[in-house]
């Protein structure tokens, strides 16, 4: 039998890369159409928060290009109206996230698991009732730096909003981050696709954003990507004698032996080479 690797690994993200960018837009307005065409150029992933109620192809994406527009990207429940969840009573705050939830997935025919806060508001019973309604994450509008994995996926911080300043902006938050070799994180930026045009600031946009694309070591990804590779991690099983590892979820999931990356594949057991 080969001799097993000494220290056996499991790095946070596929691919063994060190940061995962990920973006989250809410209200499904037309601006997003500008957004997701950059995104697609530059290779970033975004999560589209959308209110079902809403979806009216005059100032927000009609219901008919949801599919398309967004694909490749992630669409996530935003509720079916818009209001304040805490306000709500527990049956009012079920037919916002399912109705809306329901309405998206006829929409892109996949499940739809993720979701952002109208307006960023909620409490232990919004939380509460989301647990009963198959939603896996839900995003505030609260700041944490690095904030993955949540204590609570129901109440998910993100880094920064697109047009902080402190105490640096996007680019520079993100380029000091890609210098340090020691960092590993995720650097989660969200906001209104509106902001650029309302503000008539469409440079902005891509001076935020397009630094963040193209790196090596940084994996691109989708919210509800974040949170599915984070499960296979744990889901993974490294033999006691380290000979080899277990994969039983459906995704490759990146091992580190010896310093060396080997992938193991879905549903497979792979020997691990020592150094
Ligand atoms: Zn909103």
């Amino acid at each position: 039998m080969n001799p097993a690797p000494k220290r056996v690994e499991i790095p946070p993200f596929p691919g063994g890369k060190r940061i995962a960018v990920t973006t989250s837009f809410d209200d499904g307005v037309v601006e997003d159409r500008r957004v997701v065409a950059a995104f697609n150029e530059w290779g970033l992933k975004g999560t589209f928060n959308l209110n079902s109620g809403g979806l009216d192809g005059k100032g927000h994406i009609a219901a008919s290009e949801v599919s398309s527009l967004y694909r490749g990207h992630e669409v996530a429940v935003h509720t079916v109206t818009h209001p304040h969840l805490p306000k709500l009573d527990s049956t009012q705050i079920a037919r916002e996230v399912l109705d809306d939830r329901i309405a998206l997935e006829d929409l892109v025919g996949y499940p739809v698991r993720g979701m952002a806060y109208p307006f960023g508001t909620y409490n232990p019973m919004v939380i509460d009732c989301l647990r009963q309604l198959g939603i896996v994450y839900a995003r505030s509008t609260e700041n944490a730096g690095n904030c993955f994995p949540p204590t609570e996926p129901l109440a998910w911080k993100t880094t920064a909003h697109q047009y902080a300043r402190e105490p640096d902006t996007v680019p520079e938050r993100f380029a000091k981050l890609c210098e340090n070799p020691n960092y590993s994180g995720v650097f989660f930026i969200w906001g209104h696709t509106y902001e650029f045009d309302r503000k008539n600031d469409w440079p902005s946009f891509e001076r935020i954003y397009r630094p963040l694309a193209g790196k090596p070591d940084v994996w691109y990804c989708t919210n509800i990507e974040l949170f599915d590779y984070e499960a296979a991690r744990h889901r993974l099983v490294i033999a006691a004698n380290r000979a080899t590892a277990f994969n039983p979820s459906a995704l490759p999931v990146t091992l580190c032996a010896d310093g060396k990356l080997v992938v193991i594949p879905p549903g497979q057991t792979t020997p691990l080479p020592a150094a």
